[in-house]
């Protein structure tokens, strides 16, 4: 497999470009001390981002500072489109994975006080982390009224304690909202991935952490940080 590339059950599809959200969780919005947001607040991770470090290690250089775990649903497009609406947006999904939006929380923390971007705090090399993704349904739309995502418990372990837990049905902003909003500003492509938010309890990472994350239905990620 090449780097850049992500599984997809028996099959791997090239990432093209990483959108994520933030404050999508009304738990982690209030653990950050933050507004509740009226519109998604989009950010992106370059390709470079991208790692596959299932069972592996993933080296970030402990220069670069404090570093947080954050677990989120990952979304993979099968097909583009720009200005779709949700019910559209959803018909794009190809699959859905396990991620990590890994952060370098001193650095974004000092960017948001200067109110400057968060670029490289969360777009260094190696801060996406992703597990296996698994092909969405053909009748996902029709089994899963509410969202395409369902309502799927989400769970980060760290050496073998339970940091971060939550449902996806707690999203502010359900994935086919985001890929629709999304969509307004970007041109969506196939292998674009969308990292959807976490739940509260994000938290620093050691040197030889040892890291499951969960989601209900899919593959786990697991890996152990290198500092
Ligand atoms: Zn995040």
């Amino acid at each position: 497999m090449q780097r850049r590339e992500v599984r997809l059950d028996d099959d791997s599809r090239a990432v093209a470009k990483i959108i994520c959200v933030g404050r999508n969780y009304a738990a982690h919005v209030k653990e950050m001390g933050s507004e509740t947001p009226a519109e998604p607040v989009f950010f992106l991770k370059p390709p470079t981002a991208l790692a596959c470090p299932h069972e592996g290690e993933l080296l970030i250089p402990e220069a670069l500072g404090e570093l947080h775990h954050e677990i989120e649903l990952a979304i993979l497009l099968g097909r583009g489109g720009k200005d779709v609406t949700a019910r559209e947006a959803a018909k794009l999904i190809e699959g859905f994975g396990v991620a990590m939006d890994l952060t370098l929380r001193a650095l974004q923390t000092k960017a948001k006080k200067a109110r400057a971007p968060w670029a490289v705090a969360k777009g260094f090399d190696g801060s996406g982390p992703v597990g296996a993704f698994v092909k969405t349904p053909a009748d996902a739309e029709a089994a899963m009224a509410e969202s395409v995502a369902g309502d799927r418990a989400l769970r980060l372990e760290i050496n073998g304690e339970i940091r971060q837990e939550g449902r996806t049905a707690e999203m502010l902003f359900r994935p086919e909202e985001l890929i629709a909003h999304a969509s307004r500003y970007f041109t969506l492509e196939p292998g674009d991935l969308f990292f959807t938010g976490t739940p509260s309890g994000v938290g620093p990472l050691f040197s030889g952490d040892k890291i499951v994350a969960s989601i209900e239905g899919l593959p786990e990620l697991r890996f152990t940080i290198r500092r």
